[in-house]
């Protein structure tokens, strides 16, 4: 009988797709997975360190399971991720009921620290060299390379998926954590990235997003010299087949080089979205941070990425209450994120990082409910702009790509137990637009998946509210003029949902109060595999 495995993720977008690759390597063995932990032989957690609150849910979570392990001593836990390279053997000290704690860069060892524990019983360790442990080139060795082979039914759905350019990051921002828990920056070989999405364009992927801590700074050095840029890859990756889209995330302010504005100017398929976080809108703080840049730098390359690509949409991240921040500091971030138009920003209060120089050097002096006030009062001004950002397209046909139900839906159907399962049976939808804007509008469950035209009636600060304008697809695959053939079965009207519209997918679950949007977010969301129940 089949081994169960149960695996939840905190965490970015890396954390997902480390996550979707473990739980792929792990149905190759054989294991199934499970939703229930209560259920599973072998309990695991991907990890997050970025801030102290991802981390109390894991241990909150561990203490949880102390009891169900004592009762069931062969049952397996493991911690792995950016927690398990933080805190190492501190884990066990904590929790000495886990089994396993692997870091980001020893993933690909999972399975046989799986099959040591059963073979002796003992609890396994395996974590990277810390960047002050020995040479760059060792250091970068013990991150290894994890991309095993992808597997549709392990994402959210087959037509997108994250693409990893890069692994860990050598900015060191005062604040961050990352660069310790995921090593120095190493790009991928551009070959291996084009053969992977080469895959999964052969497997039905439309939309890919390339995925790397700073993923502008992307650059392959071959050994007579010749170097790939990010604007390269993204003209080889331009050329295949079945691929509609291209996003990358998250950029650095200082890399947004004029080639690979073009690039995104001129390649169709590469979308008019850039993450760019500015984390600060005032001078003193970026140095303290050690962001390398300025307000009026910062201000001049938004001004360059929207002078090159005409209606690209721009969004960013701040941090409140970061150490020394006073109210005049924070008034400079209210008028940048007041003036930049951002489509959207995830603002986050300051979580002190021990490892990191900023808990080292500054004393937190920021009281948490200043950082409470001073979020709030930023995603206040935020929202304003993002109306404004919305409402423009109002009247207008956009192209979107279906990606599922609205959380809406999903929580309609949970309380009536209705639930759309023939194809053509209509519910509210969301998706996005290549701007990554999200929509929401009715239609037939066989969209999803599909590109759509959708014309905008409404918008929300976070949310478009429109109707397809588009034909859309009958049980029999025929094309058909909305409300021709089909039967609309109207959940609900548009209007009027708009905080619940945004989340396409139920196991998705944000859990950081200070989000920009409550949008599907890049950051903190909480993923328990699986997606799909394996029947295997
Ligand atoms: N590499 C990306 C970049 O440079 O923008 C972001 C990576 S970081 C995991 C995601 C976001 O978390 C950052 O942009 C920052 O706003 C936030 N963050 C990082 N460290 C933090 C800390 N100690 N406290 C609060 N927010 C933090
Ligand atoms: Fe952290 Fe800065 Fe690197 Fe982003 S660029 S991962 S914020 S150190």
């Amino acid at each position: 009988m089949s081994k169960k495995v149960f695996l939840e993720t905190v965490g970015c977008q890396m954390n997902v797709l480390d996550s979707e690759l473990v739980a792929a390597t792990l149905r190759k063995a054989g294991y199934q997975l499970v939703a229930d932990p209560k259920q599973a032989d072998v309990i695991l957690f991907n990890t997050c360190s970025v801030r102290q609150h991802a981390e109390d849910k894991i241990y909150s979570a561990l203490g949880q399971l102390r009891r169900h392990k004592q009762r069931h001593p062969h049952k397996i836990i493991g911690v792995l991720g950016c927690m398990a390279q933080k805190d190492q053997e501190l884990i066990r000290q904590r929790a000495p009921h886990v089994d396993i704690i692997c870091g980001p860069g020893q993933l690909g060892k999972l399975l046989y620290l799986l099959e040591e524990v059963e073979r002796t019983r003992q609890p396994q360790l395996a974590v990277s060299l810390g960047r002050a442990d020995a040479h760059r080139p060792e250091v970068e060795r013990s991150f290894e390379s994890y991309d095993p082979l992808r597997e549709p039914e392990l994402r959210t759905n087959r037509f997108q998926a994250y693409v990893r350019t890069q692994f860990g990051c050598d900015k060191f921002c005062t604040y961050c954590i990352v660069p310790s828990v995921r090593g120095p920056e190493q790009s991928r070989h551009p070959d291996e990235i084009v053969a992977e999405v080469r895959f999964l364009a052969d497997q039905g992927c439309k939309e890919v997003t390339l995925v790397g801590q700073t993923v502008n700074s992307y650059h392959y050095r071959f050994g007579d010299g010749r170097m790939v840029r990010l604007s390269d890859l993204l003209y080889r990756l331009h050329d295949i087949p079945g691929i509609r889209r291209i996003k990358f995330i998250t950029n650095f302010p200082r890399d947004m080089t004029d080639d690979l504005l073009q690039a995104v100017r001129d390649l169709p398929k590469v979308c008019r979205y850039l993450h760019v976080p500015a984390q600060s809108g005032c001078d003193i703080i970026l140095r303290r941070m050690k962001r390398m840049y300025t307000v009026a730098f910062y201000r001049d390359m938004l001004a360059r990425c929207r002078e090159t690509i005409p209606g690209v949409a721009i969004s960013s991240d701040f941090i409140v209450g970061f150490c020394g921040e006073t109210e005049e500091s924070f008034q400079r971030t209210c008028d940048l994120v007041a003036h930049a138009g951002f489509k959207n920003s995830y603002i986050f209060k300051y979580s002190p990082r021990p490892g990191t120089k900023a808990f080292e050097l500054y004393p937190d002096d920021v009281p948490e409910e200043v950082k409470r006030r001073r979020n709030n009062d930023l995603l206040a001004i935020q929202a304003k702009v993002s109306l404004a950002d919305h409402r423009r397209f109002i009247g207008e046909t956009v192209e979107i790509l279906v990606e599922g139900p609205s959380k809406w839906a999903y929580k309609l159907s949970n309380q009536t137990g209705h639930d759309a399962r023939q194809p053509s049976d209509w519910l509210q939808l969301t998706g996005r637009t290549s701007t990554d804007h999200i929509v929401v509008f009715d239609g037939p469950k066989n969209l999803i998946g599909e590109f759509v035209q959708v014309f905008i009636e409404d918008a929300s600060p976070y949310t478009l509210f429109g109707r397809l304008s588009s034909p859309v697809l009958a049980d029999n695959g025929e094309k058909t003029k909305q409300g021709m053939l089909l039967e609309p079965i109207t959940l609900l009207g548009s209007r009027g949902h708009e905080n619940s519209a945004e989340q396409p997918n139920p196991a998705y679950e944000d859990r950081e109060s200070s989000f920009s949007n409550g949008s599907r977010s890049l950051y903190q969301r909480r993923l328990s595999l699986p997606i799909v129940q394996d029947q295997a």
